[in-house]
């Protein structure tokens, strides 16, 4: 579980970012942050993460105030929209690597991967090198590599945006089966596409730009994909839920 406590961030002396984010994700909760661009998802994904400190706030994972806690000691794995995998290993090789680094057992990598493979249906593409996948394969390696280190929590960045609308699709699917697959794990995805919220979330995170208003609070409003859409809490909402885009 994941609780942000009070999480405010400024860049330098500009209007701040993210203002007052109170927010609690549970254990085996799917949540998904929507918002206008630039309303500060990317920021606030990344202040989980730990690659970025809030200028307010604390940071709760399971139960620990990690906000000196680095990156890699906060038990997550992050997915981002460009995936870099590398192009000469194989595609079982890229989603070991990390474990590898990390000195896990040569067949602890191997379970791992058979098992995220699986559940990504990439068995039959293991030895394959990454120019010989197409897009949509590639993206599942790169969630494959974040599966493969069994997080308690895991961070989409936009992960299907550079995808066609039809692997789109099929992709959500995947992230929801990996997300089912690791119970007890939460999920925090990042999407301005309101049809991937509304699919994915058990709750969707409305962020607006702390510029629309000197004094607003980032959150619009936390609730189930139909709460937001049949009970929006103020025009903010019901003029971005369901508006064309
Ligand atoms: P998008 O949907 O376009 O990805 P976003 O909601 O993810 O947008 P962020 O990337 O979090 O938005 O950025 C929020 C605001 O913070 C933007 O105005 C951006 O320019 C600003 N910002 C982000 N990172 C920095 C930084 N390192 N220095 C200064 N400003 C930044
Ligand atoms: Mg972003």
């Amino acid at each position: 579980a994941i609780s942000l406590r009070g999480i405010s961030k400024a860049f330098g002396t500009q209007t701040p970012v993210l203002r007052n984010v109170d927010l609690e994700i549970g254990a085996d909760e799917f949540c998904v942050f929507l918002g206008p661009s630039g309303c500060g998802k990317s920021t606030l994904l990344r202040i989980i993460a730990g690659l970025e400190d809030p200028s307010a706030g604390d940071i709760v994972i399971g139960g620990q105030r990690v906000n000196e806690v680095p990156p890699a000691e906060r038990g997550i794995a992050m997915v981002f929209q460009s995936y870099a995998l590398f192009p000469h290993m194989s595609v079982a090789e890229n989603m070991g690597f990390g474990l590898k680094l990390a000195r896990v057992s040569k067949a602890e990598i191997e379970r791992r991967v058979l098992d995220a493979a699986r559940v990504l249906q990439l068995e039959a593409l293991l030895d394959r090198k990454p120019k010989a996948l197409s897009g949509g394969q590639r993206q599942r390696v790169a969630i494959g590599r974040a599966i493969v280190r069994e997080p308690g929590v895991f961070l989409f960045d936009e992960p299907l945006s550079n995808l066609d609308a039809t692997l789109r699709g099929q992709t959500r699917v995947e992230i929801a089966r990996v997300h089912r697959r690791f119970a007890g794990s939460s999920a925090v995805y990042v999407t301005h596409d309101q049809i991937e919220a509304m699919t994915l979330a058990d709750k969707i995170v409305l962020l607006r730009s702390s510029r629309d208003g000197a004094d607003l609070d980032s959150i619009a409003q936390v609730g189930a994909p139909l709460e937001l859409y049949h009970s929006p809490a103020n025009l903010f909402v019901a003029g971005f839920i369901g508006a064309p885009r």
